[in-house]
C-alpha cells in the first residue's frame, strides 16, 4: 500500500464513530479510518459509525460489524479475551493488553505470522492517523477463527495460512464480489485506525472474500510480501509493461523492487532501478534488475546515461521525489510510458515541456484488486518473482517500538517484518 491516511488528496478521513449496542463499554469512541467510496469530489468522506449499514436506497442489506478489538487496555480479569499488540501512542509505538478483534459476518481472524513495516506506517504519526490505532496492513497470518456465515472448513477454513487485502468491506456490493473490495463503499482499510485493527497484533480481522490462501511451497517470510508485490503488479500492468519495454524504476523500497521483479518476471528487455541507497541497489539487483544506479552524485538522469543504455520506454515511479521523476520525464524517449505507483503528499515542480512534445502517457497506481493477489501468489509459488532475500530483519512486536523510530533514517536493512508470536 502506498498511501498515507489523512493525506492531502483526501482519500482518507477521519470520522468519529459513534458507539454501538454491540460494543461492550470498551472506552470512548472510535476514530475510524474509511476509504474513498468513489464518486465523491475530493474523495470527501461522509459520517458514517463504525457499525454502518448500508444506505437505505442501496439493495443489499449487508452490515459491516465493528472492530470491537477498540484499543482499551484489557481489565486484569478478562485476560482470556486478551491479546498483545503495537499501538500508537504519542507518535510511537507502545507495546500493550488490548481486547481481541472480534470476526464480523463474513469475517476471518486471523493469528498473525509476520507482519510487514511499511513507510506508511512510519509516516502513519505525520499523517495524523490517532492515538489507539494498531497499524500493520501487510500480513500472513492463521484463520483461527471465523464469523458468522463463513465456512469454518475450506481453503479459506480454521487452520488455514492465508495472506489478505487489508481491507474489511461489506462482501456484498458490486466492488465486493467483483474483486475490488478496496472500492466497496463500506470499506475500512485494516491498519489505518482504531476502527480496523491491523496486523501489529497477535490478532487481527480481515474480510473472507479478501483474503487467498498461501500455497505450501511460499515461506512466510515471502507471503508477507503479498500486499507490496501486488500494489507493484498494478502499477507494471497499469503502465502495460511488455517484452518490448526498457523499464526504469525510480525507488527501491518494497514496491519498486516488486515492479522490477514484474517487469522481468513479464519479460521486459531491460529493467533499471535507481536507489540512493547501496543495501536497496543490492536487493534490487537480487529481484531481477540488469542494473542499479545511484541517483545521488548528479540525479536520475545523469546515473542512467552513464549506463550507455538505450532510453527506458517505461519509467515506474516508486520513489516519491521530485528530481528523480523529473529525471524520469527526462530519459523517456518518444511515447514513453511513466506510471506514478507513489504517493507524492508534496506539491511537485515538473517541467512537462519535453513529456508535451514527446506525447508522454502518464498513470497512476494506488491500490489492487483479489486478482492482484492471485497473480502474486501463483508467481511466487512458481519461482518466477525472485524476492526472497527483501525481508531481511524478523523482529519480536516487543522490539518494534524501537524499529518504528530507527527505521524513519536511512538504513541498510531492507524489508523488517514482525512476528508477533515470538
Ligand atoms: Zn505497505
Ligand atoms: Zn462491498
Amino acid at each position: 500500500m502506498n498511501w498515507v491516511a489523512g493525506d492531502a488528496d483526501g482519500r482518507f478521513a477521519d470520522r468519529r464513530a459513534g458507539r454501538s449496542a454491540t460494543r461492550r463499554a470498551l472506552g470512548g469512541p472510535a476514530a475510524i479510518w474509511a476509504l474513498h467510496a468513489g464518486g465523491k469530489r475530493g474523495g470527501q468522506l461522509s459520517d458514517r459509525s463504525s457499525t454502518a449499514v448500508l444506505p437505505a436506497d442501496r439493495s443489499s442489506t449487508a452490515v459491516l460489524p465493528a472492530d470491537r478489538s477498540s484499543t482499551a487496555v484489557l481489565p486484569a480479569d478478562e485476560d482470556a479475551d486478551g491479546m498483545r499488540a503495537a499501538v500508537l501512542t504519542g507518535g510511537r509505538l507502545v507495546v500493550r493488553d488490548m481486547r481481541q478483534p472480534v470476526p464480523g459476518p463474513g469475517q476471518l481472524l486471523l493469528r498473525v505470522r509476520l507482519a510487514g513495516v511499511c513507510a506508511t506506517d512510519l509516516a502513519a504519526p505525520a499523517a495524523g492517523i490517532p492515538d489507539g490505532t494498531v497499524l500493520g496492513h501487510e500480513l500472513v497470518g492463521d484463520v483461527v477463527d471465523v464469523g458468522p456465515g463463513v465456512a469454518a472448513g475450506g481453503l479459506l477454513g480454521i487452520g488455514r495460512r492465508v495472506v489478505a487485502l487489508p481491507v474489511q468491506s461489506c462482501g456484498a456490493c458490486v466492488a465486493c464480489l467483483g474483486g475490488d473490495p478496496v472500492h466497496c463503499p463500506m470499506a475500512r482499510i485494516v491498519g489505518t485506525g482504531p476502527g480496523a485493527t491491523g496486523a501489529f497484533a497477535e490478532l487481527t480481522v480481515v474480510s473472507r472474500h479478501a483474503a487467498l490462501p498461501v500455497p505450501e511451497a511460499v515461506p512466510d517470510e515471502v507471503a508477507v510480501l503479498a500486499e507490496p508485490l501486488a500494489a507493484a503488479l498494478r502499477a507494471v500492468r497499469r503502465a502495460g509493461v511488455g517484452t518490448a519495454d526498457r523499464v526504469l524504476v525510480l525507488g527501491a523500497g518494497a514496491i519498486g523492487l516488486g515492479a522490477a521483479a514484474w517487469a522481468r518476471a513479464v519479460g521486459a528487455r531491460d529493467v533499471v532501478v535507481s536507489d540512493p541507497l547501496p543495501m536497496r541497489r543490492s536487493l534490487a539487483l537480487g529481484c531481477g534488475a540488469s542494473a542499479a544506479i545511484d541517483p545521488s552524485p548528479g540525479g536520475t538522469a545523469v546515473a542512467y546515461r552513464a549506463l550507455g543504455r538505450k532510453r527506458p520506454t517505461v519509467v515506474v515511479d516508486c520513489s516519491g521525489a521530485e528530481e528523480a521523476l523529473c529525471g524520469g520525464i527526462d530519459l523517456l524517449g518518444r511515447g514513453g510510458r511513466l506510471v506514478v505507483a507513489h504517493l507524492h503528499t508534496e506539491p511537485v515542480r515538473l517541467g512537462l515541456r519535453s513529456a508535451h512534445f514527446k506525447e508522454l502517457t502518464v498513470t497512476f497506481s494506488a491500490w489492487y484488486e483479489v486478482d492482484d493477489f492471485a497473480r502474486t501468489l501463483e508467481a511466487l509459488s512458481s519461482g518466477s518473482l525472485p524476492v526472497a532475500g527483501v525481508v531481511t530483519d524478523v523482529i519480536a512486536l516487543d522490539e518494534l517500538p524501537d524499529a518504528f523510530v530507527s527505521l524513519r533514517r536511512p538504513t541498510s536493512q531492507g524489508k523488517v517484518a514482525v512476528d508477533p508470536r515470538r
